[in-house]
């Protein structure tokens, strides 16, 4: 029988791995009146994002406006969790065989019009085809920061059906999230790869000896009235991170520039990741929060700021 995108109406969304974006993909789609199921092996990370999205949506859902708080269910049995769902994001960790191998468990599991999400930030779809029935109802579905990061990109498989597009396009507003269909294949979809040039360009920059990060990023804020800066981000997504994503874009396109890579590996090799390790562009200080201090003289700038990966 042919594939047929599903009716959302009165069905759960199920978000598939509970971490830093699991979390908030499931409190997104809870602002909403549905109701969200979050599944995770790990009962510690199950129990870390009930009391997140416990914490944050009745804020949230009263800034979007729409039906009101949902509920929310974390539960650490897969097909518990997919039961009936119209939708199931997979926001596990950046490997490619665990998610080939969890695409195939939701194709088995998964109602069988359930759209199959992505949010893998740098594998498409293309890649997992053949773990599951039917790649109509594959797509990538790449959420940046949310609740503050509110754009998503959306990108075919290469076979998904267009009527799953259409549907996530028109959907995803619903839940407090801005869709953008990235209208072919494209690795950083939209927004990551323009955040991956300024990035690209920043650190060069600074391993040109033009200027010292602080300073790029007072710039940065003096220019564009935002706080924050590409050093402060990377500083907060973590610089290792940073360093495989550049790494990732160079596989594709060998005529990049390699002193942002060699910057940043000096970085790595020396142990400061950035925030989570509290040094690495900015000290953070011992046990500090993510407030930065310039290490050389540098201006100090504002402690918000964003953190695209
Ligand atoms: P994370 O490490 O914070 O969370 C991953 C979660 O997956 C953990 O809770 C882990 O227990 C769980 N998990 C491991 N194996 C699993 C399995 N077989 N089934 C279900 N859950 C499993 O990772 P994250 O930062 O949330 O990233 C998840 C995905 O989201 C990645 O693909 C990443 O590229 C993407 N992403 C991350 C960011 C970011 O800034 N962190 C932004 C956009 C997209």
């Amino acid at each position: 029988m042919p594939y047929t995108a599903p009716n959302p109406t009165g069905r759960p969304v199920a978000v598939v791995g509970a971490g830093t974006l699991g979390r908030r993909i499931a409190l997104m789609f809870a602002t909403d009146g549905g109701e969200v199921r979050i599944y995770d092996p790990s009962a510690e990370q199950l129990a870390a994002a009930r009391t997140y999205v416990e914490e944050q949506l009745p804020a949230v859902a009263a800034r979007i406006g729409g039906e009101g708080p949902g509920a929310v269910a974390v539960t650490g049995d897969l097909a518990e969790a997919l039961r009936g769902a119209w939708l199931v994001i997979e926001a596990v960790p950046e490997r490619p065989e665990l998610k080939e191998r969890v695409f195939a468990d939701l194709d088995r599991h998964a109602d069988p019009d359930a759209i199959l999400g992505s949010n893998s930030s740098s594998y498409p779809t293309s890649r997992f085809v053949e773990w599951v029935r039917e790649p109509e109802r594959l797509v990538n579905i790449h959420f940046y920061m949310p609740p503050t990061q509110n754009a998503v990109d959306v990108m075919s498989s290469g076979r998904t059906d267009r009527a799953v597009i259409d549907l996530l396009l028109a959907e995803l507003p619903r839940h407090g999230v801005f869709p953008f269909e990235a209208r072919r294949e494209s690795t950083g979809f939209i927004f990551n790869r323009i955040w991956a040039a300024i990035k690209r360009e920043s650190l060069a920059v600074v391993a040109e000896g033009v200027a010292t990060a602080e300073e790029v990023d007072a710039m940065w804020s003096v220019n564009t009235g935002l706080r924050g800066g590409p050093f402060r981000a990377m500083d907060q997504v973590g610089l290792d991170v940073v360093l495989d994503i550049e790494e990732h874009y160079a596989a594709e396109r060998p005529s990049l520039p390699t002193g942002p890579r060699i910057l940043l590996e000096e970085y790595v090799t020396s142990g400061r990741l950035g925030v989570k390790t509290g040094r690495g562009f900015y000290d953070y200080g011992a046990g500090s929060d993510s407030t930065p201090r310039p290490r050389s003289g540098g201006r100090s700038t504002s402690a918000e700021g964003a953190a695209v990966a």
